[in-house]
């Protein structure tokens, strides 16, 4: 393949109707006179879009920095996210006419809490810039050729002068998480790493978390193997059949997916060291003696945690408080202060919001999100190595990403 470095790409397509895709799009199409086509297999596009947020969008969050991002190598989204930033976002979907709102953590939402405003002011603005819109259509080969590649997608095919592949990731299977896009990756030369899904449910042993199911608490975490401390952050927490769940749940599914075998999640739940909590079971003795002992924690914990950290103690839970000994309340405020979770793994690719690892970096240009084997090749979105934690920040990726793919290295 001798193309010219600097092409002029005249048709630009762009593989799958994503964040990253529509963002590619309208960054492309912003060259007068060129034909953007946006292909998409599913007959519509942005539908995981949709799904986001639980039906609202948390299209961004405004504290995102680079360094927040996972890879194997992280820095490569830098320029990217430098380049487009949180702010970017929120002044080109303002520009769009959506109204946003952002909460105290810097979780940004569309105002009418509906992700369909996030998707509505997208394609008008693909329809308005004269993107060919193609849904419904599975691209199954991109094939460089002399004019630049030819692109096949069920019995029909397209000429283009240079591709972005914007499949995005396996997670989200149901939403449209497929392998397309590292299967179109790797015919042309690029490989992978290994994927993992990430901002899941920990699978952990299931006999507390069963009895907690449904119940949500703020709690510290860390992740450990041994005496090695993997991950740790603190956050709301739900419990669920088989594990937790919850955005700082989600936030350490990374590292349990991706930690090996024989991890410890550790649960704190209330901000006082063990001391201090020692004190304030003794208050409690004190106070109540003749309480049954399943009270120990009422009115510090939810009840049915509570009674789960008494039976998590070994305390009896019928026993009047006052036949608790001083070791018998060290070893519950023990348990409060540190309840362990043996993990056994982290919930597959459907339930999970992002995959970890992608197309290897290292085979991109960082500055341009070309492709170092084939020229006219841009990638961008999940699809890459590059993913973030939960509240807004893979989507900041998507447009970033998108973005400066869709710069085609100018
Ligand atoms: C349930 C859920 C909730 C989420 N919530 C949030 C959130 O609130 N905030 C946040 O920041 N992130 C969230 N994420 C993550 C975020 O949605 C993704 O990281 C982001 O959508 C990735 O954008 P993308 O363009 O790379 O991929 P996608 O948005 O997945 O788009 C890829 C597109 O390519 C299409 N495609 C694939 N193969 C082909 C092919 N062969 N031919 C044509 N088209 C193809 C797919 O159908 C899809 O439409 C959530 C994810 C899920 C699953």
């Amino acid at each position: 393949m001798n193309r010219p470095l600097h092409h002029s790409y005249h048709t630009v397509a762009i593989i799958g109707g994503g964040a990253s895709g529509m963002m590619a799009a309208l960054t492309a199409a912003q060259v007068p006179e060129r034909r953007v086509v946006l292909l998409e297999r599913q007959q519509r596009i942005g539908r995981k879009l949709l799904a986001t947020g639980n039906g609202r969008c948390n299209l961004t969050n405004i504290f995102a920095k680079p360094q927040d991002y996972y890879g194997s190598d992280s820095s490569f989204a830098k320029p990217a996210l430098m380049l487009f930033t949180p702010h970017d976002t929120l002044r080109f979907f303002t520009n769009l006419g959506l109204l946003t709102t952002t909460e105290a953590d810097g979780r940004v939402y569309p105002l009418s809490d509906s992700s369909n405003s996030v998707l509505d002011v997208l394609r008008f603005a693909l329809t308005q810039a004269g993107v060919e819109q193609f849904c419904g259509a599975s691209v199954d080969a991109v094939i460089p050729d002399e004019q630049g590649f030819r692109i096949e997608y069920g019995g029909d095919r397209l000429e283009a002068d240079a591709v972005i592949l914007a499949c995005g990731g396996a997670a989200g299977s149901k939403l449209g998480g497929v392998m397309d896009g590292y299967r179109l990756g790797k015919t042309l030369g690029h490989k992978r790493t290994s994927l993992y899904p990430s901002l899941t449910r920990i699978v952990t042993d299931s006999e507390y978390p069963r009895s907690l199911k449904g119940i949500r608490v703020q709690a510290e975490l860390r992740l450990t193997r041994g005496d090695i401390l993997l991950a740790d952050g603190s956050g709301e927490v739900q419990f669920t059949e088989k594990g937790v769940s919850g955005p700082a749940g989600f936030n350490l599914s990374r590292a349990a997916a991706t930690g090996g075998p024989d991890l410890i999640l550790h649960l704190s739940f209330l901000p006082y060291r063990r001391d201090d909590l020692l004190e304030l079971l003794l208050r409690r003795v004190q106070t109540f003696p003749s309480l049954e002992t399943s009270e120990l924690f009422t009115g510090m914990l939810h009840n049915r945690l509570g009674r789960i950290l008494v039976k998590a103690a070994s305390l009896s839970p019928s026993a009047p408080l006052s036949a608790l000994s001083v070791p018998q309340l060290m070893q519950a405020a023990a348990i409060c202060e540190d309840f362990t979770l043996p993990v056994s793994g982290v919930e597959g690719f459907e339930a999970a919001q992002v995959t970890a690892g992608g197309l290897q970096t290292a085979q991109f240009d960082p500055l341009s999100l070309e492709s170092r084997l084939v020229p006219g090749l841009f990638a961008c979105g999940e699809l890459l190595d590059i993913d973030g934690p939960c509240g807004g920040y893979n989507l900041q990726w998507a447009w970033a990403s998108g973005a400066l793919a869709g710069r085609l290295g100018t």
